[in-house]
């Protein structure tokens, strides 16, 4: 599905000497290049700050407890997204409000997100999924009318632009606080774990710098109950690196999408992924929809082709057992329902070829018929 190796190969030189300087320096925690690589995605992203943390995980749950929600306060995310998003919310004794999505772009149904506000909903998660926005205007409009914190979810979307009231922002700098992954096959991954998040707000940037590292802003005295949750400098020496090539590297995304979408669009039993028009598309995962067709027997067939392919998500996560005592109603979630039964994703990376393409056309086609 991703070919981390090769995209190394190309920036081996680059890469092993932030390393090895990272090594000699022996600063490994909270190194000067921890702080560089922060400035740099801040001022990619259009950003006032970024506090990098252990992962993209850490980063949902740091952005929830600087908001000092409460156990019982709501918080509205969708239904189709990795378990993260959700984990987090149960984890802090908060209430999770799954949501369905739209069917073609698989992002959170707004109408039904206004549906599910209640007087104690606190915040919603929109996520941006498979690399493409949530409709941030729709989302921002009902968090102002209720008085609601926006976490936005960018672990797949980071460097997605977004038009926002005439303007292009960066995904993650629209809500309260953006959080993002660095996990290794995301758009911008590390050799390992990393996460990080952004606000333009300069109170709640220290209070989540100080969360990271224990609730401390002076060493040995703890303000708020923190978490121990840091960038490495040697991850953040190899992301400093990645970061000047995240445009190109969404770029070729997005030229393998375009070469997939041309070969696929006519083959009624397929169903190219939906652009949302407002954000760009950086194609974390390039996810088709299957009709009238057997989609286990496909992922077989690809399989003995040695063609991998994966299903985001085989079960929706109102079904999912962990969760069972939110009592979720399954007939609120047609959507996800469905989706769940048709999506599945091709292998979609920077180091794709047109001629891996070409055979991986060929052979979803062949079967097809
Ligand atoms: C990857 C991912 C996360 C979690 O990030 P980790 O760094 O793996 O903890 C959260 N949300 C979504 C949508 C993701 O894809």
């Amino acid at each position: 599905m991703v070919d981390l190796l090769s995209q190394y190969k190309k920036i081996k030189d680059e890469i092993d000497k932030e390393i090895f300087s990272v090594i000699e320096s022996a600063k490994f925690i909270k190194g000067p290049v921890v702080a560089e690589f922060q400035n740099n995605l801040a001022t990619y992203l259009g950003t006032k700050h970024v506090i990098a943390c252990g992962n993209g995980t850490d980063a949902l749950q740091i952005a929830l407890m600087a908001l000092e929600l409460k156990p019982g306060d709501e918080v509205i995310t969708s239904d189709f997204t990795f378990i993260a998003t959700v984990e987090v919310i149960a984890l802090l004794g908060l209430k999770p409000v799954l949501v369905d999505v739209y069917p073609d772009t698989f992002t959170l149904d707004t109408e039904k997100v206004k549906a599910a506000i209640t007087p104690k909903t606190k915040a919603i998660i929109p996520v941006h999924l498979f690399g493409q926005a949530v409709d941030m205007d729709e989302i921002m409009q009902i968090a102002k009318k209720h008085k609601l914190y926006v976490i936005e979810d960018t672990a797949q979307a980071i460097g997605a632009d977004y038009l926002m009231n005439g303007k292009s922002q960066k995904l993650g700098t629209i809500g309260t606080i953006g959080c993002t992954s660095f996990f290794p096959s995301k758009n911008l991954g590390t050799f390992g774990d990393g996460g990080a998040l952004f606000t333009n707000d300069d109170i709640l940037a220290a209070k989540i710098s100080s969360i990271t590292n224990h609730g401390m802003k002076v060493r040995y005295y703890h303000d708020y109950v923190g978490v121990n949750s840091r960038l490495d400098s040697l991850h953040a020496a190899i992301l400093k690196v990645k970061l000047k090539y995240l445009d190109n590297y969404n770029q070729a995304r997005q030229k393998a999408a375009e070469y997939y979408d041309k070969a696929f669009k006519n083959c009624k039993k397929l169903e190219v992924p939906l652009r949302n028009k407002k954000s760009t598309h950086i194609f974390h995962q390039y996810t088709l929809k299957i009709k009238n067709a057997d989609r286990a027997g496909l992922i077989e067939y690809l399989k003995s082709k040695n063609i991998p392919a994966m299903i985001y998500y085989p079960v929706p996560l109102h079904r999912q057992k962990a969760y069972n005592q939110y009592n979720f109603k399954e007939s609120d979630f047609p959507v996800t329902d469905m989706l769940s039964e048709k999506v599945f994703s091709l292998p979609m990376h920077t180091e794709l070829t047109k001629e891996q393409q070409d055979y991986i056309i060929e052979h979803v086609l062949k079967y097809l018929g």
